[in-house]
């Protein structure tokens, strides 16, 4: 393809994509279609010979779109969010133009310097710990996503206790806490993942992580790393981090504290209170492609200090040596995580933050918790409805009072219109209908929509 035919195909790809985000809203959400359907649109073999691009295009028509599930739709409250923004668009499609390998500073200095620069601004922007910057102790790096993130913070953790067999040591995270902690010390051969009990509001409680701890030292087991949570996927709770960190530093057990979702919260002043002991934390991880405008993959993964992260993570073979490396002045992100090479993620990052501003993305985190409390709101005086756990940033969780049945019949009237979308849950054998708030496109006029289901259902 010549550079002359990408600007006429590009042109039209940025059409296409612009087009589907007009109609994406009339879309119904979840395609109704047999597994099978898309690859039976599809030849048996690759082709032989070269197809048009246009050709190639029109597919996207007749063979993708049959087969989309909506993630960017309006009505889309399911899960968490996935946002996707054109900045964040444009710059992917800047990132892949420029085919960047940033595994080392000096294979990329731009993909380095921009991706280290825009995480110490956030750290500013969200008034986190000074030392997770990469002009102090510590630092922060793109990963592809959080579980990405937490695996790495147990790999480390699990380096500061060299001879300790790692079937005997023990990680810790509430029975709240998002699978990707278990898969994690699963993956990183650690033999005891214990879920902590939780109060009533959700969250971790402390003396019952002091007491597994206690437990297993006295069974000659290694406690080594624990998991505090902002933010738990099933309600949104938030673990006591300070109790929690001061623990962690009486065992010298790693501290690791998982916002995958409700970090982007922290770029607004008035969800901070929940950051109380993050300057306790060993790691820190968040996803800007869950609620931050910036698309799918962008997980931020801080560190307080970046020694132990790079003693466990680097292996130098004489062809990755360079003088930019040998004189220890840069950063070289290969030491940072278990790829090698590595994109120029920072770039989306970068567009989103300098497209909206700070303040632009507080508006947005702020509206979409708006309509989060309103619809709570809205629920709480309804006589057949009530919310099952606060609404701390832009998830409501609610059931039918008369029971599981009951909610099962809203969510199921939720998803059947094909223009709102829900994921039900349960919590303690009770079941729920999650309500997240959070789409790029979502307004009050969705949410009112979604009210007239739930009204209609209940
Ligand atoms: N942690 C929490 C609290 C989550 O809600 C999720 C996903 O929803 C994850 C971790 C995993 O995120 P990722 O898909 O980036 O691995």
């Amino acid at each position: 393809m010549t550079p002359d035919e990408f600007r006429q195909h590009g042109r039209a790809v940025i059409d296409w994509i612009a087009d589907y985000w007009e109609t994406v809203g009339d879309q119904q959400i979840v395609p109704k279609i047999e597994p099978g359907t898309i690859r039976a649109l599809l030849p048996v073999a690759a082709p032989e010979h070269p197809e048009g691009f246009s050709t190639i295009l029109e597919d996207l028509n007749r063979v993708v779109a049959p087969g989309l599930t909506h993630w960017q739709s309006p009505g889309w409250f399911a899960y968490f969010p996935a946002n996707v923004s054109f900045p964040a668009v444009l710059g992917e499609l800047v990132s892949a133009g420029l085919g960047q390998q940033g595994m080392l500073w000096q294979t990329s200095p731009a993909t380095t310097e921009i991706e280290s620069h825009v995480l110490d601004w956030l750290v500013d922007l969200m008034d986190l710990p000074q030392p997770w910057k990469t002009t102090e102790s510590g630092g922060g790096v793109l990963q592809m996503s959080a579980s990405d993130s937490t695996h790495t913070a147990i790999v480390v953790a699990r380096s500061l206790h060299s001879g300790v067999d790692p079937s005997r040591m023990v990680a810790y995270t509430s029975n709240q806490a998002h699978s990707s902690i278990e898969k994690g010390a699963n993956v990183a051969g650690i033999g005891h993942v214990r879920l902590i009990d939780t109060d009533e509001q959700m969250g971790m409680r402390p003396d019952a992580l002091a007491s597994a701890v206690e437990a297993d030292v006295a069974a000659g087991l290694v406690p080594m790393f624990v998991c505090g949570t902002i933010g738990t996927t099933g309600t949104t709770a938030v673990d006591p981090l300070r109790p929690i960190g001061e623990l962690a530093k009486r065992h010298q057990l790693w501290f690791h504290v998982d916002a995958a979702y409700a970090g982007s919260a922290m770029i607004c002043e008035e969800f901070r209170h929940h950051l109380d002991g993050v300057d306790l934390a060993d790691s820190y991880t968040f996803n800007p492609h869950k609620w931050l405008l910036t698309n799918f993959d962008c997980s931020v993964f801080w560190v307080a200090d970046r020694k132990p992260l790079i003693d466990a993570m680097a292996i130098i073979p004489p062809y990755l040596r360079n003088t930019a490396s040998d004189s220890g002045e840069v950063i070289d992100y290969r030491d940072w995580h278990v790829p090698l090479g590595r994109r120029f993620r920072a770039l989306k990052l970068w567009f989103v933050l300098r497209h909206y501003g700070a303040e632009g993305l507080r508006s947005y985190i702020r509206e979409h918790v708006r309509l989060a409390k309103d619809l709570t709101a809205r629920i709480d005086s309804h006589p057949s409805l009530e919310t099952i756990a606060p609404t701390v940033f832009g998830l409501v969780s609610f059931a039918h009072i008369a029971g599981n049945e009951a909610t099962a019949r809203i969510a199921a009237a939720i998803n059947d219109s094909g223009t709102s979308y829900v994921t039900p849950s349960t919590l303690e054998g009770r079941m729920y209908v999650r309500v997240s708030i959070g789409s790029t496109l979502t307004e009050e006029q969705h949410v009112d929509a979604l009210w007239r289901l739930i009204k209609g259902a209940a």
